[in-house]
């Protein structure tokens, strides 16, 4: 059990001990978790991150193509058990970085889970040369194409889903107008 509440109510102060601050890896993942937050088929969730020097080139989650329906409001179009309406969240972080004219040779990607064969392949094409996932993927080759084109692979534990993002305990922050909160109706 997780005891961030006591932690809240031992007072004020910014206890940067509270929390462990999360490493490159954790903290890259977590992004990759977020961006799944907006994935539109009900099937799978999934978020990519390509990074490079620590920098963050482009994201991906699973959706449709813009400005066509989602999964979440005509259902799931599925082909030999597979929902193929959206793009994969490496595949629409490729795009991205296509669209924006950013060059991800040598990066990495971290993914909330092991590709996909057809994103695995799209991955090492691009110039992938590490992928990091937490969880894994059925009926995927992903393994066996990252080895045989020299992709390095890291599993790691799943990494926090807590965002440690406590606004009344920072000593600078100014909560006074804060109507985002209980505003909803
Ligand atoms: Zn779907
Ligand atoms: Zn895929």
């Amino acid at each position: 059990m997780d005891n961030h509440e006591s932690h809240i109510s031992e007072g004020k102060k910014n206890d940067c001990t509270a929390h462990p601050r999360p490493s490159w890896e954790e903290y890259f993942l977590k992004l990759a978790m977020l961006a799944s937050e907006r994935a539109t088929c009900p099937r799978m969730h999934c978020g990519c991150v390509l990074v490079k020097d620590r920098y963050v080139l482009a994201t991906g989650y699973n959706g449709s193509l813009p400005g066509a329906a989602h999964c979440t409001q005509v259902g799931c179009l599925v082909v030999d058990g597979h929902c193929v309406r959206t793009n994969h969240a490496e595949i629409n972080a490729l795009c991205q970085a296509a669209r924006h004219g950013v060059s991800i040779e040598g990066a990495q990607a971290y993914i909330t889970n092991m590709p996909c064969t057809s994103c695995a392949k799209a991955l090492i094409a691009a110039g992938i040369r590490r992928v990091v996932v937490f969880s894994g993927y059925h009926n995927t080759m992903a393994e066996e194409f990252f080895s045989e084109s020299n992709v390095a692979l890291a599993r790691l534990p799943k990494p926090s889903q807590y965002i440690n993002y406590e606004l009344e305990s920072y000593t600078s922050a100014d909560t006074s107008g804060d109507e985002s909160s209980d505003a909803t109706p």
